[in-house]
Formats: structure tokens, sequence, C-alpha cells
């Protein structure tokens, strides 16, 4: 279908040759260099079993993370626009068939409570997520919802990005989407697998596999290149999605010459009236799970990897471990369901059941205790760096001495107005310890934001 070869995928899943430990070994003794691995390579690594060289392969998705990104992850959270949508997806709570789902769309003045609580609660970055409706959430619709949330300042703090996760557009749309200022446009193939995809996806617009796969291309050419792919795992066999997503990223990168800015790796959840998702087809273990995340940084050392809050706290700690670089928090898979007091797991309104409940200052002080920096980033694509100005950074490792200054004085911003006292002290001295430790040129730039922002300053960044 396309340029996914199932032929080809399957074949390298069922080929014996790649499941040689010294073989293994080699490939992600290779991978240091940060210059990714082919398909093949990355097939062989799926078939690691070998202790010694799976701890070798954590080890090596740790360094390779950090080593272009340092030690921060990067902090968002979802806001729902409305739950109404027009397509039968078999793992989805928002499929139209789901008539025990309390449809709701937020008006604007909702969305912009919404979005005040997030940032009372210290968020800069969202991702903006609907159902699929031609008259509940049209462009007109998603268009005065972010030009609202971009309105938003509370003490000098506000979102400063609204990335978007919405159905697929034609050019013509895309270029409305785009002229809204938006951030990263992120599209799940949900599968790749043409026959589960069509089995999942039985009505609506969304039956289109081809119109949705070719999504991000024509985003990039209505002037969008900062684009998010993804997949949701658990549908079919978790190393051909895998397999088929990396096919996906390589053709991005020979096709609009810039591969995806992020991968985002959502597991099958449980969902009100999902058959799909309460009895996933082909559910994927944790230690799968840990092992592709890995294989993924490996692969495509320079891409963004999201890790949502489907995930439960423990197994998110193990997995920042292994690649992962953003991380969404104190997450509400609802319209509405930030100021809706009511956060049961599988709310009326929700999309999906959801295994970490912590607030956004929870997660934050664990991912310090972790010894990872909480960022709040967004400088790079408000400075024209994206697409594939970023990826040259990223390429010639010269983005981590812009991430890491620019993650610090996101950090002590958060700790100056938003940090519960628990921990904020001890962050302080850790944060300052950090800084101690950086190269002179991005200390000094450091502590020149930290200084203005001690004067009060907000949203210093360079
Ligand atoms: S996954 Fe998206 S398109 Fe499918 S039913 Fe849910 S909201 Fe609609």
């Amino acid at each position: 279908m396309e340029f996914i070869n199932e032929k080809y995928i399957n074949s390298l899943i069922d080929d014996e040759s790649l499941k040689d430990s010294d073989l293994q070994f080699s490939i992600i003794e290779k991978a240091r260099l940060k210059m990714g691995i082919t398909l093949r390579e990355s097939a062989a690594l799926l078939n690691i079993t070998d202790s010694k060289v799976l701890e070798k392969l954590f080890d090596a998705a740790k360094s390779i993370k950090e080593n272009i990104y340092g030690n921060r992850l990067v902090m968002f959270a979802p806001l729902y626009l409305t739950n109404a949508c027009v397509n039968n997806c078999l793992y989805c709570a928002f499929r139209k068939d789901n008539k025990d789902l309390v449809r709701r769309t937020l008006s604007v003045d909702e969305v912009e409570s919404e979005a005040r609580q997030l940032i009372m609660d210290g968020h800069k970055r969202l991702l903006l997520v609907c159902g699929e409706h031609p008259k509940k959430s049209n462009l007109d619709y998603v268009g005065k919802a972010i030009e609202r949330i971009y309105s938003i300042d509370y003490n000098g703090n506000n979102i400063r990005r609204v990335n978007v996760n919405i159905a697929p557009l034609s050019t013509e749309d895309f270029k409305r989407l785009h002229s809204f200022e938006i951030g990263t446009y992120q599209i799940f193939q949900e599968t790749y697998h043409y026959e589960t995809y069509s089995k999942m996806h039985p009505s609506g617009p969304k039956k289109d596999y081809a119109f949705r796969l070719h999504a991000p291309e024509r985003a990039f050419e209505a002037g969008i290149d900062d684009l998010g792919i993804g997949a949701l795992f658990g549908l079919t066999d978790y190393r051909f999605e895998l397999l088929a997503m990396l096919m996906h990223a390589e053709y991005l990168e020979k096709t609009i010459g810039v591969g995806p800015h992020t991968i985002s790796i959502p597991r099958l959840e449980p969902a009100t009236n999902a058959p799909a998702a309460n009895t996933p087809p082909l559910a994927v273990d944790d230690l799968s799970f840990k092992k592709m995340i890995a294989i993924l940084r490996l692969a495509v050392p320079y891409t963004g990897i999201i890790l949502s809050t489907r995930e439960k706290p423990e197994l998110r700690r193990d997995l920042f471990n292994v690649g992962v670089s953003q991380i969404s928090a104190g997450s509400k898979a609802s319209p509405g369901g930030y100021k809706s007091e009511s956060d049961n797991p599988t709310n009326e309104f929700g999309q999906f059941q959801l295994g970490d409940h912590r607030s956004l200052d929870e997660v934050v002080k664990d991912v310090c205790e972790q010894g990872y920096m909480p960022s709040f980033c967004t400088a790079c694509y408000r400075s024209g760096r994206t697409g594939d100005r970023f990826m040259e950074l990223a390429k010639t490792g010269k983005i981590g001495a812009i991430c890491t200054p620019n993650a610090f004085a996101t950090f002590k911003e958060y700790l100056l107005d938003f940090s519960s006292n628990g921990y904020s002290e001890k962050s302080e001295t850790e944060l300052m310890k950090q800084v101690e430790k950086l190269p002179e040129k991005e200390k000094k730039a450091t502590i020149r934001m930290i200084e203005k922002l001690e004067k009060g300053e907000r949203d210093v960044f360079f």
C-alpha cells in the first residue's frame, strides 16, 4: 500500500539471520555515532532477547538522547475541544456509535477557561485535540480557539506553543491551519497495517488510509514543517508497526527533506464502548514497549519521542531512561476535563482511560528527583528554528547548547511562579549546581536569563 511495503517489513520480521546477538551488539555500537540505523538493523534489535544486549540497548538510547538534548524533559498537556466525531474507530470512546458518551463541544469561552487553568498550573505548551466533525470541529472553530488561547496572559505566563492533533486536511486547509501560528501538526496513522486499518475504521472519512498517510506531506507543502507522526500500539504486531513508522519517517526525509519532528507511541487503553481498546488485538507488554522506545531513539536520534499519561507513573519513570524527550503531565482526556472537578478515570466525556493521574507539579517534582530537568521551552519555533533548520542544529550537535539553557530558564520560571514549597528550594539548589556545570558561554547566558526572571521578567529565552 503506497510506500509502506508490508511484504518487505514481514520479511524482516521473519529473517532468522537478524536474531544474532553479536550482530545486535555491533548495531548498538554503530548507533552511538548518532547517524541513525537502517530498517533492517532496527528489525534485528527487535529480536533482542539476551539481557546483556538489552542493557546495552537501553544504555545507548539514554546516552544518545542526553548527548543530543541533555537531561531535559519537555512538558505539555492536551486540551480537548470536542468529543463529537463522525468516525467510528473501534478503539475510541468518541466514536459515533458510542451512544453512552455524553457529547460535549467547548465554547470559545470554555476553551479559554480550560487553557487558563493549564496556564495557572504552569504549562506553556498545549496539544489541541478534537474529534472529526464538519460542524463541531471545523477550521473556523479551531482557529478561534487557538487565537483565544494565545491571547491569555496570567502574570506574564501564557501558552507559547499550540501543537495540533486534528483530522487530516487538504493542502489549502493546511495553509489556513498554518496561518493560526501552530507549532507541530501531529497525525497518527493509528495502524500502518492496511487490513487492520480497514477493520478498525469501518465508516467515516477516516476510512481513507491514503489520505491520512499523505497528510504530513500536504501539511509541509502548506508551510507546516514541524510534523508529528505516531501509531496506536496494540492494534497489530508492534514490530510491524514500529518498522512501518520508521519507513514513514524515512519516506518523509526523502520526499520533503525533513523527518518527523516528533514520534508518539500511545498504547491502547480501555475506553467506553470501544471494543478494540477493551480487548486489544495484540497488546504490547511493558518490556517490548521499552525495547521499542529505545530502538526508536537509535533509529531516529534527533526526533522528539513523546510519552503520554496513558502509561502508569512507575513505567513512565523507567521509560524516561531509554530516550523519551517529551511528556504530557497533569492531563485530562476529555473536553472540559480541567475545570470539571470529576477526575474519575473513565468520566462520561473521556476518550480513553489514563494511567497517570498526577498533577503537573507532582510530575515535575518526580522528574527532578530522577535527575531530569523539566523544560517548558518553546523557543525554537518562535525563533524560526523549525523543520530542516531545527534538524540541522540537532544533527550538528548544536541544539543542546540552546535546549539546556532554555530548559533551565523555563524551569526557574516555573519554580518562581508555580512549584509547591515541598521541593522548590531543593530544586533551586540542584538547578544552580547544574548551571555551574555548563560550558562558560551557556552558563553566562543562563545566569543572565535567571537574573532577569528573578527581577520579575517572564518568557526569557534565546
Ligand atoms: S479516534 Fe479520532 S476520528 Fe476516531 S472516533 Fe476517536 S476521535 Fe473520532
